[in-house]
């Protein structure tokens, strides 16, 4: 149990001040285990989100393009984040009409919000639109549905979702064809109907496939604006990466890569890149400063030489460093050359798996202490299937993990925490704790699923 030749190469999340603050102090996490009744349990720290928030503000303003971020909830379902949106006057992306509702009852208005997804039900729909919210249409069906709301005398907004070249494939957006005839008919109502531009949203993490398919909406825009259309926005979706690690040992961990790193030499379809350069908001700076056109000096150019808005929907990336994930240990068990951690818990809220992968970044164990036998160990969740694996990698760790431990993942605020998790043996879904810096204090309170406030006027620190 004590060889670790086996074991996969460490990937040490960054970590930002405010996370090892929380994981040094020597009681808080304890307490927090204590007051949630053991966990698991999550972390918060909406401070975070609103820098992450600024950045990408500050990276439009900077390249001198007006425009508007609007947050892809999806990524986490707190109530602090689009509390933060509200406050900052920023947007939200929402796709269903809980998602609409809750965003609202957090302050932020109808006109800030961005409605995504395909086939909207006619409930969120007429819902959206009592609410002033922009409608991303998907198809023409969808269309016809919108026109149908408009006809009756209500205002909607409206983008156009495109199908991009370089995802032929994807299920979503309108075709050229399509779109040709989407946009003979929004000519046809526009008495009613504003159709603000189009939108797109690609998997994968690249800057140049973004610039070049904004380049080409702001084109269509223009046609659209000589048929009589509003078109002055680009959404270009969100997908802005994350960089989880250093380049150095994630390129390290690639090149020496081995299917027996994984219990049962599981093997996967892929993984999430978790170096990125650039990312987050550097990653915005760069599709803007992408040359495209001979007559603009760059994307950033033709957006405000065109009078064009660009719209953005980051979700993962406005996450980042915004909050980890603690799993009880329930007990350990060593074998031949490695062992298994049983973590109160599922594999359900460390939603990886929903790809079809899993989470890398390296897990750590709390309480800190120094080191002593090290020990590699993959990590089981507290349910009766094999398959509910937490992390089938042989991770590395300095000392031999112990009933009572806490298990701390990494960074876990972007699609981690809530995306796919469910009350399976049921066990209740782990709470969220939100937490607020001061320099003399770390305060906590418990996340409300409804509606987030900050505790101010009666912060008596
Ligand atoms: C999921 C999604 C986003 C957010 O994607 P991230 O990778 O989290 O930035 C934005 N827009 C649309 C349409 C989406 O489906």
């Amino acid at each position: 149990m004590e060889l670790t030749e086996t074991a996969a190469l460490p990937l040490p999340a960054k970590e930002l001040g405010w996370v090892t603050r929380v994981r040094t102090d020597p009681t808080l996490l304890a307490d927090l285990a204590n007051a949630v009744g053991g966990g698991p349990f999550h972390v918060v720290y909406p401070e975070q989100f609103t820098t992450n928030l600024a950045a990408f503000v500050d990276a439009m303003v900077t390249a001198g393009v007006d425009g508007k971020v609007y947050f892809g909830k999806k990524a986490n379902k707190a109530a602090c984040w689009p509390r933060a949106c509200a406050e900052a006057n920023t947007g939200v992306d929402v796709a269903s009409a809980p998602e609409l509702i809750h965003a609202l009852a957090n302050g932020v208005r109808g006109e800030d919000l961005v409605i995504t997804g395909p086939s909207k039900s006619d409930d969120l729909l007429w819902l959206a639109t009592r609410h002033r919210c922009l409608i991303t249409v998907d198809e023409l069906d969808e269309l016809d549905r919108v026109i149908a709301i408009a006809d009756a005398g209500e205002a909607v907004r409206i983008l156009l979702r495109v199908l991009p070249p370089s995802n032929p494939n994807s299920r979503f957006g309108l075709n050229d064809n399509e779109l040709d005839l989407a946009i003979d008919r929004c000519v046809a109502h526009r008495a009613h109907l504003r159709m603000e531009g189009f939108s797109f949203h690609l998997t994968g993490y690249s800057v140049a496939p973004r610039a070049w398919q904004a380049s080409d909406l702001i084109d269509r825009c223009l046609a659209a604006r000589a048929k009589g259309l509003a078109a002055n926005s680009v959404s270009i979706g969100g997908g802005f990466a994350v960089d989880y690690v250093d380049a150095s040992p994630w390129q390290q961990f690639l090149s020496e890569y081995q299917d027996s790193w994984f219990h049962t030499r599981k093997t996967f379809s892929g993984f999430y890149p978790y170096h990125a350069n650039p990312a987050g908001a550097e990653m915005l700076s760069a599709i803007l400063g992408s040359s495209v056109a001979t007559e603009h000096s760059d994307l950033a150019a033709k957006f405000a030489q065109t009078g064009t808005r660009l719209l953005i929907e980051p979700g993962r990336a406005l996450l980042d460093g915004c909050g980890f994930t603690a799993f009880p240990v329930l007990g350990y068990k060593p074998r031949q050359d490695y062992g298994f951690i049983t973590a109160s818990g599922l594999s359900l809220s460390l939603s990886e798996q929903w790809f079809a992968s899993e989470y890398l970044p390296d897990p750590m164990l709390w309480p800190q202490q120094e080191p002593s036998t090290p020990t590699s160990a993959c990590v089981g969740g507290s349910s009766c299937l094999e398959t509910d694996m937490l992390s089938w990698r042989k991770i590395r760790f300095d000392r031999v993990p112990r009933r009572g431990d806490l298990l701390i993942y990494p960074n876990t605020a972007g699609y981690q925490m809530d995306s796919n998790e469910s009350e399976f043996h049921q066990l209740p879904l782990p709470p969220k704790v939100v937490v607020t810096t001061s320099p003399e204090r770390i305060r906590w309170r418990l996340e409300s699923a409804g509606v987030s406030h900050r505790g101010g006027g009666h912060s008596h620190e």
